[in-house]
């Protein structure tokens, strides 16, 4: 059995919510269904953008507030033939409550409304999050919750779940961060054992490098979540990893896929071992899943003659980023010498780190620079295969691309090249050419 999640743009229109009944009415196997707020339409701003707003009105103005966002309801539900007053019974419950509601419960009330509108809309029972997906204090409780998704839903032949809240021990709704209605999905597809966890958006899929500067970048077939996290790392946002880790736990595989065209097979992503085993594959036999990158990088370059023989040295260097808060990323390194990458925005505070340094490992030399380019080079197909650095390297060099920074993990299943910002659009089209993914 699957489930599935469809995102803000499934949910906008009349015609998107047709064509996501078209798709679950397609596949018996389709049974359980995780939505979020209706996103962003002509004229229309994402309701849970409007519901934010209705927060910060106070008191009664906030039923005025909620009233563009009751409108288009009713008319999605008008324009789906259910009748405009469906949900009139839940909007007096929303508006009785609203001037003295919780900033969670308000924002929450989009992904409510979208699922009992979807439950009626394709004759699937309706089941409130709030019932099952509990929080202790504020914090998730995935324990808790496992249990009491799989006592809600295990017995039933379908349900409509609202996304990206549940709620305390009191009762009183929890949301999750933004984007969390992935979380939900995940955490019914774990509940009710599903085959695979569908995540229908706007997007054919996971692609192998960004399109915006590698125009003929394709769909990644397949996809490990081992992958998956190297490239969410470099900014490559179809889902956020740490977003799915129910699923992820119970080795369900995902299959992000486009409502506009779901005729296409879009990305699968599986667990690492399946992947390995052979039990899933590519289609391209490229050792390369995919190529991500992000501009924007510090990188603190330091040397020391003899360094290797001054204990400690490192772990001082590192304890001057600590202090100061700032996360380190990277750090290659060489025998007199090292590197630590750190995001640039922390570049404000690089004078302080520099005279922090200076003065716990007295360095001979060191600097600063503030404009490098990060690019992985990321799939399994690596390991124990002689060649991928060299290939990289040299394409780059080809292309008259200087390259600043290398690092490979053990586990060398990514390869991190550092460029400068303004090369990186270059080495992005070079390094796709080579690997052809
Ligand atoms: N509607 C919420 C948001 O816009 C949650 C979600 O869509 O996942 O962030």
């Amino acid at each position: 059995m699957k489930a599935l999640k469809f995102g803000g743009t499934s949910m906008a229109t009349v015609d998107s919510i047709a064509k996501v009944k078209q798709i679950i009415l397609a596949d018996k196997e389709r049974r359980f269904v995780v939505v979020s707020a209706p996103g962003k339409a002509a004229g229309e701003i994402k309701v849970t953008d409007a519901l934010i707003a209705v927060c910060a009105a106070d008191g009664a103005s906030r039923i005025k507030a909620f009233a563009p966002i009751k409108t288009r309801f009713m008319r999605l539900c008008d324009g789906l033939g259910l009748g405009e007053g469906l949900l009139d019974p839940d909007f007096a419950e929303i508006e009785r409550v609203l001037p003295q509601a919780e900033h969670d419960y308000i924002v929450s009330r989009g992904e409510y409304l979208c699922a009992k509108l979807l439950s009626a809309y394709i004759g699937f029972a309706f089941v409130d999050a709030a019932d099952m997906i509990k929080f202790r204090d504020g914090v998730y409780d995935d324990g808790y919750t496992e249990t009491l998704c799989r006592l809600a839903l295990e017995k039933r032949p379908n349900a409509v779940v609202p996304g990206f809240y549940g709620s305390n021990a009191d009762g009183r709704v929890v949301a999750f961060s933004r984007g969390g209605s992935d979380i939900s999905g995940a955490i019914v597809a774990r509940a009710v054992n599903a085959s695979i966890y569908e995540n229908f958006t706007d997007v054919d899929g996971f692609m192998t490098c960004d399109p915006r500067i590698v125009p003929h970048a394709t769909v990644i077939d397949v996809l490990t979540y081992k992958e998956l996290r190297e490239l969410a790392y470099m900014g490559a946002n179809v889902l956020h990893p740490d977003s799915i880790f129910p699923v992820r736990k119970a080795n369900i595989p995902i299959n992000i896929k486009n409502t506009f065209n779901p005729d296409l097979d879009g990305t699968k992503i599986v667990p690492t071992d399946k992947f390995l085993s052979g039990e899933y594959a590519r289609a391209k036999k490229s050792p390369i899943a995919a190529i991500a990158g992000r501009k924007g990088f510090c990188a603190l370059y330091i040397d020391k003659s003899m360094m290797n023989l001054e204990i400690g040295f490192m772990r001082k260097v590192l304890s001057c980023f600590e202090r100061l808060g700032i996360p380190v990323e990277h750090i290659p390194s060489g025998i007199d010498s090292f590197t630590v990458v750190f995001s640039g925005d922390w570049q404000d505070h690089a004078n302080e780190l520099l005279n922090s340094i200076r003065s716990e490992v007295k360095p001979d030399h060191m600097h600063i620079a503030n404009d490098v380019a990060l690019i992985a080079i990321v799939g399994h197909g690596m390991k124990s295969r002689p060649g991928t650095a060299a290939r990289a390297i040299s394409r780059l060099s080809n292309a008259n691309i200087n390259l600043r920074m290398i690092d490979q993990g053990a586990s060398e299943m990514n390869i991190i090249l550092g460029v400068s910002d303004e090369d990186y659009d270059r080495a992005l089209v070079a390094l796709n050419g080579e690997f052809e993914i």
